[in-house]
């Protein structure tokens, strides 16, 4: 934890610093340019002589990074503002805990759950068919992923695939309430296999979809991994942003049986590493933040 440390600077430079706050500290200021603060450079009244400035208030005019090589007109790279942010080497969970910070990339697993109070502030409807029309909050995902299913849900539609949703969003005391009844019917050994202890699924992260087909009767059965549908996802799902999570040559790393059903968004650039690579995203994720 980096709060004692932050506080501590926070104090001492309180006079110097006009917006010292608690937050991500990735970009420390540094307090001895005087120029360096690019987003208001009219705040600096004492400095009546420097006209260049006023005119490229939006090119970054660094002079502590000579980069004379490229001085083509580019924007600067402003990480708030990109559609697909490159998220820094963090770690994936800390203490048994999904670091929530990763955002499409978090990882839950049997290993590595979610807080029990955790839902995402971004659940919306995803307008998409569902097998069950009473499913309720169900239907929701995070925004991101809500589109991205639309998107493929309609793009399958349209190469004669049918496809329609079971469940998406599970709250944290729905998944008390399902594992329970299936440590009930089959035993808790027999459930882990299957079913994902409370706060270990990552239906809870607005960002996993159960899909199932008519060839299937809409059951989630691993038989919808031989049909027209379930190949169609396996083939296509990266391409907006989705894995089938758990698949058969992942059993034993994942600890989940094989689900053809189970889609997981990471957004399309990793989808489609994962897809290409051919390795669980446990694996992935793990190499990509080290
Ligand atoms: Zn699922």
């Amino acid at each position: 934890m980096r709060y004692p440390s932050v506080l501590m600077v926070c104090g001492t430079l309180t006079f110097m610093l006009a917006g010292c706050t608690t937050n991500e500290q990735v970009e420390p200021k540094e307090p001895t340019t005087q120029s360096s603060t690019i987003d208001e450079p009219q705040t600096e009244p004492n400095e009546p002589t420097s006209d260049q400035e006023e005119v490229e208030t939006e090119s970054q005019t660094d002079e502590e990074t000579t980069e004379s090589e490229s001085e083509v007109e580019e924007e600067p790279a402003e990480p708030s503002t990109t559609e697909e942010p490159t998220i820094p080497v963090q770690p994936i969970e800390i203490g048994g805990v999904a670091n929530l910070d990763l955002e499409e990339l978090i990882l839950v697993n049997k290993q590595i759950a979610l807080p029990a109070n955790y839902q995402p502030s971004d659940l919306v409807e995803a307008k998409i068919d569902f097998v069950d029309s009473s499913v309720g909050d169900r239907r929701m995902m995070r925004k991101e992923a809500a589109r991205a299913i639309e998107s493929l849900m309609s793009d399958a539609k349209a190469a004669g695939i049918d496809l329609k949703g079971t469940s998406a969003f599970r709250s944290y005391g729905y998944q008390v309430t399902l594992f329970n009844a299936y440590v009930e019917r089959d035993g808790k050994e027999q459930a882990m296999k299957y079913s994902a202890p409370p706060g270990h699924s990552e239906h809870q992260t607005g960002l996993a979809i159960d899909v199932s087909s008519a060839s299937v009767n809409y059951q989630l059965t691993q038989s919808l991994g031989e049909t027209v549908e379930g190949k169609w996802l396996a083939d296509h799902a990266h391409e907006y942003g989705f894995i089938v999570r758990y698949q058969k040559a992942f059993e034993e790393e994942t600890g989940y049986m094989y689900e053809p059903w189970h889609l997981r968004y990471i957004g399309t650039k990793h989808a489609k590493e994962v897809h290409t690579l051919n390795q669980p995203f446990d694996r992935y994720i793990e190499e990509y933040m080290k």
